[in-house]
């Protein structure tokens, strides 16, 4: 296979469906017992080695190599227990997306004793990357490993490790747009080490999945615009996806059975916002998306919002809440 595409491990687990519980790869391997943390971490299930459901930031890779003239059968979605399946002298780019390689995100910090002690986020990705390392000495196959992630900084920081584990490139940034080319210059031996993608895609640019997402999530918009100076999703442009857009990835999930969506946004009351001085909600935009999706969908969870919108506007929390059939026993969360 030319393109063997994977998530680290700790982004494959479902974690027994235990809400918030994905944070457990923050907490470290010196006080969260191997065991321990082996029981909670329930993998997704895989079909002859390819995900069903993959991480959403694979699940866009793939779409985007596949607009770009990589062909489907020469892209795959593996499961990381399983890649080396997949890998063979034809195989040019085996491409990671991780997010906290190397245990420097804030919350990790929190749980390590500011990195004194090793995150399982850390402990996983690199005895994965390892694996693939050892893997390719012993075949002699000449892959490249390519990570791709919004902690690309990470590797940059800690070159040693970088270089220790063989990684060859490193890719951050939006990537859509630009990853047809990315990944030919890598193929060509002519591209940098460290690939800093500088521009936003446009939201025609961004194609829509074409496989199902784990959780059923779809993304709504991408970046936010409400200006918080210490935060990096507002460093983005904010773009909001059109409807047919986003029911299009809706109808993929819901193709393989996947009945409840995770919308994600940086903050579900700024869709559509038109107001850009005061932020106030386009009410009508937010109710709409969630009829829409739930006239298909059963359910429809956002991931993140502000609190500022659900005051300025709780005519959407309320709407939300109705469409979703929430009550005691189902609950609609929000970050
Ligand atoms: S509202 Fe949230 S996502 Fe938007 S700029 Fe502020 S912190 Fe960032």
């Amino acid at each position: 296979m030319r393109i063997v595409l994977t998530s680290d491990p700790s982004l494959t687990s479902t974690f027994r469906d235990i809400p918030l519980l994905d944070f457990l790869p923050c907490a470290s391997v010196e006080n969260v017992p191997k065991f321990i943390y082996k029981i909670l971490d329930t993998q997704l299930p895989d079909k002859d080695g390819k995900l069903i459901q993959a991480p959403y930031a694979i699940r866009k890779v793939e779409a985007a190599l596949l607009i770009n003239d990589f062909k489907r059968e020469e892209v795959v979605v593996a499961h990381p227990k399983k890649i080396e399946k997949f890998i063979d002298e034809k195989t040019t780019i085996v491409g990671v997306n991780t997010m906290d390689p190397y245990g420097m995100g804030p919350v990790t910090l929190m749980f390590t004793d500011g990195g004194r002690k090793t995150s399982y986020s850390k402990y996983l990705f690199t005895s994965f990357i390892r694996r693939l390392r050892d893997f390719r000495e012993r075949k002699g196959y000449k892959f490249k490993i390519v990570v791709g992630s919004q902690a690309g900084w990470q590797f940059e920081l800690k070159q040693d490790l970088t270089e220790e584990l063989g990684i060859d490139h490193v890719i951050w940034g939006e990537c859509e747009h630009v990853l047809g080319d990315i990944f030919r210059d890598i193929e060509t031996g002519v591209a940098d080490k460290f690939i800093k993608i500088k521009t936003w895609a446009e939201v025609e640019e961004i194609p829509p999945i074409v496989n199902p997402s784990y959780k059923g999530m779809v993304e709504v918009m991408r970046g936010c615009g409400r200006g918080c100076r210490f935060c990096s999703p507002n460093l983005r442009k904010a773009r909001f996806y059109p409807i047919e857009k986003i029911l299009q990835e809706v109808e993929v999930n819901l193709r393989f059975g996947q009945k409840k969506m995770w919308l994600h946004s940086e903050d579900i009351f700024n869709y559509m916002v038109e107001d850009r001085r005061n932020f106030y909600p386009n009410e009508d935009a937010v109710i709409d998306l969630f009829e829409k999706i739930l006239e298909k969908a059963e359910f429809a969870n956002p991931t993140h919002g502000t609190v500022a919108g659900a005051l300025a506007a709780p005519r959407i929390l309320k709407k939300i809440s109705e469409l979703n059939r929430a009550g005691i026993n189902r609950w609609v969360g929000i970050q």
